[in-house]
């Protein structure tokens, strides 16, 4: 009798270089289950459709990427954890009673700079960027109490929303946002959540605001011997540490696997294979 294998994808625009069928088919070895993985792409106006068109045929979960972690939140019957308050959601898992979304992003970063040695208990913490990445990890970094929170992006004004909308979020915590250009305070950790990285471009940053922190990028280079543009510009200017994102997409994924499974794969062996096989 042939084996039932259980369907899982990523719907975004663009998703061919997604990494995330090898992720989870390493997450499948691990654990022995059977399934298959699909990247899908769709436009805009094509969103809900594809959704319903996925569960409708025996789908079992989805992973939601750029652009349309936004209308992935309104396509759900539910929101939990912080999406609620965020409405960013990446996976969205199948329930009984309805479709709930997540957002796995915050934890997955968490994951990975502990993995890394990386606390930020009690520290300064710069993110860099205010859009739909920054918007799903900024509770998660709120929760680990650092001391101070700044959130700089290129236009101002969204700074200020989400910063404005984390702090009644967390009403106890120092939060506030700033202008790219306006940076001249050092960091301890200053995390990059911009798509600067995507085009190659380069943050306008005084390097003393990065010289004695830990410097994490969320994009990440599929060639391992190449530093992303954020990271070279951090070495270069004498940071304490580099990290790029590739960790953070593998625990992310981990934790979708473990909402739509119930079983919770090593996302510290996933990266290792990864990294192998991408270098
Ligand atoms: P969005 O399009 O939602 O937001 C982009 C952000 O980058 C905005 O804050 C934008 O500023 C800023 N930006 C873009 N270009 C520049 C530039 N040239 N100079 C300064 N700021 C710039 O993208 P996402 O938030 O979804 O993604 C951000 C990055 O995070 C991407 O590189 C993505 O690949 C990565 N990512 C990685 C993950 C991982 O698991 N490693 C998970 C999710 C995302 P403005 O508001 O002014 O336009």
């Amino acid at each position: 009798m042939k084996l039932r294998k259980n369907r899982y994808g990523v719907v975004g625009n663009p998703v061919s270089h997604s990494l995330s069928p090898d992720i989870h088919s390493e997450f499948a070895k691990q654990t022995k289950r059977a399934l298959t993985y699909e990247k899908i792409l769709c436009d805009a106006d094509e969103f809900n459709s594809t959704l319903n068109l996925f569960f409708n045929s025996g789908g079992e979960g989805l992973n939601i990427t750029v652009p349309y972690k936004g209308l992935a939140a309104e396509w759900v019957d539910s929101l939990a954890g912080h999406a609620q308050k965020t409405r960013v959601v990446n996976t969205v898992v199948k329930r009984e009673n309805g479709f709930e979304g997540y957002n796995t992003d915050g934890i997955g970063l968490m994951r990975d700079l502990k993995n890394k040695g990386v606390r930020l208990k009690g520290e300064r913490v710069l993110v860099l960027g205010a859009g739909g990445a920054a918007t799903g990890i900024i509770p998660q970094i709120a929760n680990e109490s650092p001391e101070l929170l700044r959130i700089a992006n290129r236009t101002l004004e969204k700074a200020k929303i989400l910063s404005s909308s984390m702090s009644s979020l967390f009403p106890e915590k120092d939060i506030s946002a700033l202008a790219i250009g306006q940076l001249h305070e050092t960091f301890d950790v200053v995390i990059n959540a911009t798509s600067a990285g995507i085009d190659g471009k380069r943050l306008p940053i005084a390097q003393e605001v990065v010289k004695t922190a830990f410097c994490y990028d969320l994009f990440y280079s599929q060639n391992r011997s190449t530093l992303t543009p954020f990271c070279s510009w951090a070495t270069k200017s004498g940071a304490e540490g580099i990290s790029d994102g590739l960790g953070m997409l593998v625990e992310q994924a981990a934790e979708a696997f473990y909402l739509w499974t119930g079983d919770r794969p090593s996302g510290a062996e996933a990266l290792k294979r990864l990294e192998t096989k991408l270098s």
